[in-house]
């Protein structure tokens, strides 16, 4: 069992920030990273907003310098995945692959996760035509035919880069109008290889294992028409869930299972427990104000410390 001043928990913009300020406070803080190493910008392509890279940056790069500079200033990395926490009483207590921890303080940044549509055959046919992830499986669909479901800046994002592959792409909106930023819209639609299906839902996904997806069974909003179209690959991109479930009954949380924070801070309900980064935000979800937040969250958690260590 070893023991810590500040444990942090995930490794996206918001974690390993914060591990790059608490490391340079000489917290020594040991950083958990989870499933995915570096958060979700691991599984997105290029990154054209992130200040300070006006050519733009590829998101695994940009999360290997924030893990870099982390280190180089005494941040430790684990590549496992939290279990169990205990945030009863101080010294708080984590569990990673059997083994115990105790920290005198705890900063959450696990993220946020894909949504799925929640279809019988979607998660049969994950990695068989079903994809959440442009960036992972795009390749797999070179000269096909596939369509994106969702009409935020995600479900953009990715029809417009998995024009790359594909030969066609629909973009299926169960509304009229996208929610994605004009400027990602106006790529969309313009774009020769994309149709746009409005007022649409999916119904069905058609296929197997082993033959891969044949079609979707899809639904008019609007007179509530049924309809075959032929595809052989499904891209779901309809927004996140924060991953919070580890801490379910132990810290205050919203319906949709965000991490409540205070006014202007990142402290927690659990006082030396701090969360930044998108399990604590519906709104903004953008890698600079979750690196703004992680900031926030090793700096009050120095505080803290001063305090009650
Ligand atoms: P989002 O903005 O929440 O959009 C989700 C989309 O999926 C909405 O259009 C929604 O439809 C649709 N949807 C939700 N549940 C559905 C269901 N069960 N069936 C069919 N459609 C469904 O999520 P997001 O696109 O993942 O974006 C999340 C945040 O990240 C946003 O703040 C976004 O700006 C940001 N982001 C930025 C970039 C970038 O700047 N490069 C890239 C990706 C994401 P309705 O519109 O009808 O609600």
């Amino acid at each position: 069992m070893s023991h810590e001043k500040v444990i942090i928990i995930g490794s996206g913009p918001a974690g390993l920030t914060a591990a790059i300020y608490a490391a340079r406070a000489d917290l020594a803080p040991l950083v958990f990273e989870g499933l995915q190493p570096g958060g979700q910008l691991t599984i997105t392509t290029e990154v054209e907003n992130y200040p300070g890279f006006p050519k733009g940056i590829m998101g695994p790069e940009l999360m290997d310098l924030f893990r870099e500079q982390a280190t180089r200033f005494g941040a430790k990395s684990r590549f496992e995945l939290v279990e169990k926490v205990d945030l009863s009483a101080r010294p708080f207590q984590v569990w990673a692959e059997g083994e115990r921890y105790t920290a005198d303080s705890i900063i959450i940044s696990t993220g946020a996760s894909a949504k799925l549509l929640g279809l019988d055959q979607e998660k049969v046919l994950m990695g068989h035509g079903v994809s959440a992830c442009a960036t992972c499986d795009g390749f797999f669909f070179r000269n096909k035919v596939i369509a994106v479901v969702g009409g935020g800046d995600s479900a953009v994002e990715e029809a417009t880069f998995l024009t790359k592959f594909a030969s066609k792409v629909y973009l299926i909106h169960r509304r009229d109008s996208l929610r994605a930023s004009k400027i990602m819209q106006a790529r969309a639609i313009e774009h020769p290889k994309i149709e746009m299906v409005w007022n649409t839902t999916v119904k069905q996904i058609l296929g197997s294992k082993e033959s891969g997806i044949q079609a979707l069974v899809l639904e008019d909003t609007q007179d509530g028409s049924i309809r075959e179209m032929p595809i052989q690959g499904l891209f779901v991109a309809i927004g996140h869930e924060p991953n919070s479930q580890l801490f379910k009954d132990q810290l205050e949380a919203n319906p949709q299972g965000y991490l409540l924070t205070q006014a202007d801070s990142t402290a927690t309900s659990i006082p030396g427990v701090f969360a930044c980064g998108d399990v604590q935000d519906p709104v903004y979800r953008q890698a600079i104000t979750a690196a703004g937040s992680g900031c926030m969250a090793a700096i009050e958690a120095e505080r803290f410390l001063s305090h009650h260590a």
